[in-house]
């Protein structure tokens, strides 16, 4: 008996320098002090049992054990009070940190498209914007893409009605911008664009900022020398360019642009799928037709536009390899950037 007695307040006082908070005290009060079911009630209750003679020392031993560990809890129940830690005391602690609240954040695409804007604008460009649900004459017909042009299989349309779809890509504001002013003219048009395709690359919904330029004597060096200007400025480095002729109905010639590969340098990656290349945007001189469709005439005014996906950038500037990861909104990779 005397040793249980000596074991158990050894037990108590390891279990009590273990305790850190509130709901432990408790937990600790309970098991060792509780008058139903307490360890040393219990051995207390079973002072009866033991021998006569012996049964005054034990009794005397079981009760300063007992009033030791009931110092022991009180002082230490004292001390978390004191540590603020004892919630429920009512006791407030001016001294405590305030609890974190976690700044908001602009979304790393919504970043990207705002410093893309921002560059065109240093270069002169004025934003604009346009509208989601489209026509399909602004977003086809008025870029030179009639009804049953192969072109249009290119895009996975959404389509509203036979005549009203979401937008496959921003330059539908071309038309509309060239419409309603006379040049000269320049202007960028970051926006929402929709498409019916989803993998690692490509996401139904993704982001285009669209580029227009218009004026008497606009050539292909006007277009490369914007470019140029802005690829340095968004990958913070001079990284070398390459025009590739491409193909599309609104601009004549057309080409897409590659830049060096961000990861690589040139020497060839998984990446850039060992060409030391990656492609960033498309671009071009507007089409003559597409000129006259909006009244301008092709032997007075030239002009170039571009379209370029904001993901995409995204993804090369900050080296994420699956797009799909800036619409999963988990915060712990939103937070990073
Ligand atoms: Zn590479």
């Amino acid at each position: 008996m005397e040793q249980e007695l000596l074991r158990l307040k050894q037990e108590a006082e390891e279990a009590l320098a273990q305790v850190a908070g509130a709901d432990q005290l408790e937990a600790f009060r309970v098991r060792f002090l509780g008058r139903k079911g307490g360890v040393l009630t219990g051995v207390l209750r079973q002072l009866g049992k033991v021998a006569a003679e012996d049964r005054p020392r034990l009794g005397q031993l079981a009760n300063d054990i007992k009033q030791e560990i009931e110092t022991r809890f009180e002082e230490k129940k004292a001390q978390l009070t004191v540590a603020g830690a004892d919630t429920d005391s009512g006791r407030i602690d001016y001294s405590l940190p305030g609890r974190y609240l976690p700044f908001g954040k602009l979304h790393p695409v919504t970043q990207v498209m705002e410093e893309i804007c921002s560059i065109f604008e240093g270069l002169g460009f004025a934003v604009a914007e346009g509208p989601d649900v489209e026509t399909d004459y602004y977003n086809f017909e008025a870029l030179n893409i009639p009804k049953h042009h192969p072109a249009r299989d290119m895009h996975d349309t959404f389509y509203v009605t036979d005549s009203i779809l979401l937008r496959t890509h921003t330059s539908p504001m071309q038309a509309r911008i060239m419409e309603r002013q006379e040049p000269p003219l320049r202007y960028v048009v970051p926006g929402k664009v929709y498409r019916c395709d989803s993998d690692m690359t490509h996401t139904p919904m993704f982001h285009q900022v669209e580029g227009l330029l218009v004026d008497r004597r606009v050539s292909f060096a006007d277009l490369k020398g914007v470019l140029t200007s802005f690829t340095h400025k968004i990958f913070e480095r001079e990284l070398a360019l390459r025009f590739r002729p491409s193909y599309f109905p609104f601009t004549e010639p057309s080409a897409e642009v590659d830049v060096a590969c961000v990861i690589c340098g040139g020497s060839g990656c998984r990446v850039c799928k060992r060409t030391g290349w990656l492609e960033i945007l498309g671009s071009g001189l507007i089409d003559p037709e597409v000129l006259k469709m909006v009244g301008y005439d092709p032997d007075v005014y030239s002009g170039f536009a571009f379209g370029l996906g904001v993901e995409r950038i995204a993804m090369l500037k900050y080296g994420i390899d699956d797009i799909r990861l800036y619409y999963e909104n988990d915060l712990r990779f939103l937070s990073q950037f």
